[in-house]
C-alpha cells in the first residue's frame, strides 16, 4: 500500500497549500476540512477519525510554512545538538531581513546552498541576536567557523 500512502500524503499537502494560499481563518479552515473529510477516501484512510486527519493537515501546513526548520533538522542535526540557541534565538522576521540583506548568499564563499544565520560575535560569547551581529553563512562555512573556534 506504499504507493497509495504516498499519493495521500501528496494530497494532504495540497489541502495544506490550499489553506495557506487562501489564507483561511480558523473557522473557514474547520469548514473546509470538514467538507474535505466528507470525501470517502479521507474517511477511509483515517478510519473515520477526523482529529487525526486534521492533525496531519496541521503538520503539513507547519512543514510548508517552516520549511527551513525541517530542512535544518534533516540536513544538519549537528547544529541543533551542538548549539541550538544559536539557531533558534533568531526570530523569523530578523532571519528574513538578514538573508535579504546578504542576498541569500554565504558571506564567506558566496554559496547559496543551505543558507544559515550566523552570529558574527558568537552567541556563546555574548554576541547578541541583532541585525548587525548576524550574517548569512552556508552550512560548510559555518561548520568550519565553529571548528576553528573550538
Ligand atoms: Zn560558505
Amino acid at each position: 500500500m506504499q504507493t497509495a500512502k504516498e499519493k495521500d500524503k501528496f494530497d494532504i499537502n495540497k489541502i495544506a497549500l490550499d489553506i495557506i494560499e487562501r489564507k483561511l481563518d480558523l473557522v473557514s479552515i474547520r469548514d473546509y476540512l470538514k467538507e474535505q473529510f466528507e470525501n470517502p477516501m479521507w474517511n477511509q484512510l483515517f478510519n473515520n477519525n477526523y482529529e487525526l486527519f486534521k492533525k496531519e493537515v496541521d503538520l503539513s501546513c507547519d512543514k510548508i510554512l517552516n520549511q527551513e526548520k525541517y530542512q535544518t533538522r534533516l540536513i544538519s542535526p549537528y547544529y541543533e545538538q551542538k548549539d541550538p540557541k544559536d539557531i533558534q534565538a533568531v526570530p523569523p522576521e530578523l532571519r528574513q531581513k538578514v538573508l535579504e540583506r546578504d542576498g541569500y548568499k554565504c558571506v564567506m564563499c558566496g554559496s547559496t546552498k543551505y543558507p544559515q544565520i550566523d552570529h558574527i560575535k558568537p552567541f556563546s560569547k555574548g554576541g547578541e541576536t541583532v541585525f548587525d551581529n548576524l550574517q548569512t553563512m552556508c552550512r560548510k562555512c559555518k561548520l568550519r567557523k565553529s571548528m576553528l573556534k573550538n
